[in-house]
């Protein structure tokens, strides 16, 4: 392991940069702590405890052009008109793949446990056979540099949900803070060579089982889909202003829909994009005929924290909450889905 100051630490972002990835880093944009990409001498914060966005807005973009194809549209009285191949004959469309890739590796720098316990869930989901092709292109060849926390909040459950740990295979470097300045150890032989070059000497220390110091506040009780079933209406709930806060914040909330754009002055050239798409709104459940299933607050609510919880762990073999609290602290109504699931004081 190594001993650094933190401003050996900042130089390692530097060198991570100078090996040519596309550095993502806890960033302080107007008072607003967010991962963001490191550019023009913008320093990554190193002491924080929330940030307000997650891996996932690199991986899976909250709006992604998947391909432009060519279509027969035309412009009637009626509006457009599409003609796809039919008895008639063949409607010739041409697919062009627009893959809007980062244009060097990515790498996370300074993130902590849980987020990078968010990656490995997006990747059971996403890279599930048949593997989405756009976030596995993003994923390929991905650095990582964890930092510790040392403390959570209010709102962070990481201890009952378990992602205080590091997933084994996810880190290429973990950092401490240790007094005035952080241990680092490498997790991979990337890591191990990029430590090298620091330059620095091994303390010699053995790495031992890096569990997290920091407690959170609250443990939640062993989870039960009968809990998340229960028919009592949560008072708490009408409160809730359907704002979505609470699913564009989630580190793993990965649902989309698929929308074709194109002008009326070009009908024939169309762009097909994913869009972020929340189970919070009443579009979400609708289907041809207008039948929603999810009509209230409350079925929708519980429809996440289903797909959270029991859902997640039967398809993936894990949870999908990650226990981060950024739904519960970026909600203007404070709604805490720990009530649903049972809530007690560590
Ligand atoms: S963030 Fe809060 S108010 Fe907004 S949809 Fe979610 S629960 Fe409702
Ligand atoms: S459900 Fe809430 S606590 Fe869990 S990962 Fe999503 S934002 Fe974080």
């Amino acid at each position: 392991m190594l001993r650094l100051t933190e401003k050996e630490v900042l130089g390692l972002c530097r060198r991570i940069l100078d090996l040519g990835f596309e550095v993502i880093a806890p960033i302080d944009i107007n008072g607003s702590l967010r991962l963001a990409i490191v550019e023009d001498g913008a320093k990554p914060v190193l002491g924080y405890v929330r940030i307000n966005n997650s891996p996932r807005y690199f991986l899976l973009p909250s709006r992604e052009s998947l391909f432009r194809y060519r279509s027969s549209a035309t412009i009637t009285s009626y509006g457009v008109k599409m003609r796809f191949q039919t008895s008639e004959g063949p409607c010739p469309i041409t697919i062009t793949p627009e893959y809007n890739l980062p244009k060097k590796r990515l790498a996370f720098f300074g993130i902590h446990p849980c987020m990078l316990n968010s990656i490995a869930y997006l990747d059971k989901v996403m890279l599930s056979e048949p593997a989405d092709p756009y976030y596995s292109a993003r994923r390929e060849g991905m650095l990582t540099v964890v930092l510790e926390c040392e403390e959570g909040d209010e709102y962070c459950l990481c201890q009952s949900v378990g992602s205080y740990r590091i997933p084994e295979g996810y880190a290429d470097i973990i950092l401490r803070k240790a007094g005035e300045g952080y241990l680092a150890r490498s997790c991979s032989d990337r890591g191990e060579v990029i430590l090298k070059e620091l330059g620095k000497p091994d303390d010699g220390a053995e790495a031992g089982e890096m569990a997290p110091r920091m407690k959170t506040k609250y443990a939640l009780e062993a989870l039960s889909e009968a809990s998340i079933d229960s028919k009592d209406p949560n008072p708490s709930l009408e409160s809730c202003t359907l704002c979505a806060a609470c699913t564009v914040t989630c580190p793993t909330c990965y649902c989309g829909d698929i929308e074709d754009k194109f002008s009326l002055m070009e009908p024939t050239n169309v762009e097909r994009v994913r869009v972020r798409m929340s189970c919070q709104r009443r579009c979400y459940s609708t289907i041809a005929g207008g039948v929603t299933f999810l009509k209230t607050r409350d079925a929708r609510f519980r429809w996440r924290l289903k797909h959270k919880f029991p859902f997640s762990k039967k398809a993936y073999g894990m949870v999908g909450c990650i226990g981060c609290g950024n739904c519960i602290a970026q909600c203007p109504s404070r709604i805490d889905f720990r009530t649903y699931i049972g809530r007690v004081e560590a």
